[in-house]
């Protein structure tokens, strides 16, 4: 996927921070309270606005961000690239529905959502276009349990259980196969093998699938002990190629 991660368009607030934001990463430096905001970009009014709401104040020509403007616009930042994963990982859509729907999703998710958001995607730190996701609360609490809510089934280790989340799969016939093999959200499983193919107990039977299969059948495991989630770490890299 591109570099990019484009700030969506609007005269809302937000918008014109995210603006702000992404210009500042643009050339390389890391968005502050304090940072300096060149006028490229924002038009005259939307300076006046800002500093009447007190995001940011005049210094020359320039403008600088106030603290509050800094968190707004990190907020605003952060729900968007979480947006943009959950669309993007957990309901596979293309990258012009991804942008579309994460401008509109960033100004719907509050923190304690965003928060959610990321618990449930492993506290991602890069949004697809590998760009930096600020962290929140829960990434610093986070700290102790690492291991994403849910993971794919070929992240479970061998008589691991797990119950399903959910089938990450936009074809229909697969979706139908798989429910008549009994995997269905809140079902729960067992991995028993992993190789050469991945087989799974479900209530009396077993199943067998190939890794793409595996890949899109997205499980909560049911026993998460610290030990483990500790090499688990190490093992896993979230999809960004990054981290
Ligand atoms: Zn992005
Ligand atoms: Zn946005
Ligand atoms: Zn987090």
């Amino acid at each position: 996927m591109e570099e990019s991660c484009k700030p969506c368009t609007g005269e809302d607030l937000e918008e014109i921070l995210e603006e702000v934001w992404t210009a500042l990463e643009q050339r390389n430096e890391t968005p502050a309270a304090g940072a300096r905001v060149t006028a490229a970009g924002i038009s005259d009014e939307q300076r006046e606005r800002l500093v009447s709401e007190g995001l940011a104040l005049h210094s020359d020509r320039d403008l600088v961000l106030t603290e509050e403007g800094f968190l707004k616009a990190r907020d605003v930042i952060r729900s968007h690239r979480l947006a943009e994963r959950l669309l993007h990982d957990v309901l596979n859509l293309n990258s012009e529905e991804m942008e579309r729907s994460a401008c509109r999703f960033e100004h719907m998710l509050g923190n304690d959502a965003a928060d959610s958001v990321c618990i449930l995607l492993g506290h991602p730190r890069s949004c697809p276009h590998g760009r930096p996701i600020p962290p929140g609360d829960c990434c610093v609490a986070g700290e102790t349990m690492l291991r994403p809510l849910v993971v794919p089934l070929t992240e479970l280790d061998t008589g691991e259980t797990a119950t399903v989340a959910y089938i990450g799969t936009r074809d229909n016939a697969r979706l139908s196969y798989l429910t008549s093999l009994g995997v269905m959200t809140g079902r729960p499983l067992e991995l028993v093998q992993r190789r050469p193919s991945y087989i799974v107990k479900i209530d009396e039977s077993t199943v067998a699938f190939d890794d793409a299969i595996a890949r899109e059948i997205f499980v909560r495991p049911v026993h998460r002990k610290k030990r483990e989630a500790r090499g688990w770490r190490r093992r896993f890299r979230w999809r960004d190629g990054r981290s």
